[in-house]
């Protein structure tokens, strides 16, 4: 049997001695390589907003478009307080899952998703959204108020086109399902799932003017 010199109970603690500078150097570079430092740059992230009650397909052209063009993208959900009124029927949750069902159905990894309330004051609004998502430094859009916006904060917009607008918009799709037309079509597979898992259609239908609820 050969002998083998009993451990000391103390070489935990003469490791971790020895090693913790060497970790704690390591975390330090970390920290400043991905919060302070050079390596990252935000150049090519982009953001999209939207209401998306609910995501539809014009919306997904543009978010494979943006995709394709921005290193990370994110799709930030607007008015995401509202919901059960009639322009605003989904929750901000709802709203997310059907926008993640999607992207994932499309196999697009690079995206992230922000619900951010509205707090009604234009002036505000920009700050309101840098505020609640990842850093971007672009922004799509063919809405005069948030081009606008977003170019006196010193953001670069760039147009995104409208496909096929006359069917592809949210009021269409919940004007198909409030009168029983063919919906389904204007939207990702993956969100008519959702919209049929949470009665939706039940829901648009019950719904009156935002008014009318209520709350
Ligand atoms: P709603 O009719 O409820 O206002 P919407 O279709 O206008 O819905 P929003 O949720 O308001 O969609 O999101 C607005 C954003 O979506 C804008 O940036 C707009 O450019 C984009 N968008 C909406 N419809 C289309 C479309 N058909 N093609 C491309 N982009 C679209
Ligand atoms: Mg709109």
């Amino acid at each position: 049997m050969t002998h083998r010199p009993q451990e000391s109970k103390f070489v935990p603690h003469r490791t971790f001695v020895r090693t913790f500078p060497a970790g704690l150097q390591f975390i330090y570079a970390e920290a400043h390589s991905l919060n302070m430092g050079n390596a990252r740059c935000y150049e090519n992230d982009s953001l999209i907003i939207g209401r998306f009650q609910p995501l539809h397909k014009g919306h997904m052209e543009v978010v494979r478009k943006v995709t394709r063009e921005s290193e990370r993208v994110t799709i930030g959900i607007g008015s995401a307080q509202y919901s059960h009124t009639k322009e605003n029927p989904f929750t901000a949750g709802e709203r997310y899952s059907m926008i993640a069902e999607a992207l994932k159905e499309e196999g697009i990894s690079n995206c992230y998703i922000v619900p951010v309330e509205d707090l009604n004051r234009y002036s505000i609004w920009v700050s309101q959204v840098v505020s609640m998502c990842p850093k971007f430094s672009r922004v799509y859009t063919n809405n005069p108020y948030t081009r606008r916006l977003f170019s006196e904060a010193g953001f670069e917009v760039r147009d995104s086109p409208l496909y096929n607008r006359s069917e592809f918009s949210g009021t269409e799709v919940r004007r198909r399902i409030k009168s029983g037309e063919n919906w389904r079509a204007l939207v990702p597979d993956a969100v008519a799932k959702i919209i049929d898992e949470i009665d939706g259609a039940e829901r648009i239908k019950q719904l009156g003017g935002e008014q009318e609820n209520g709350i």
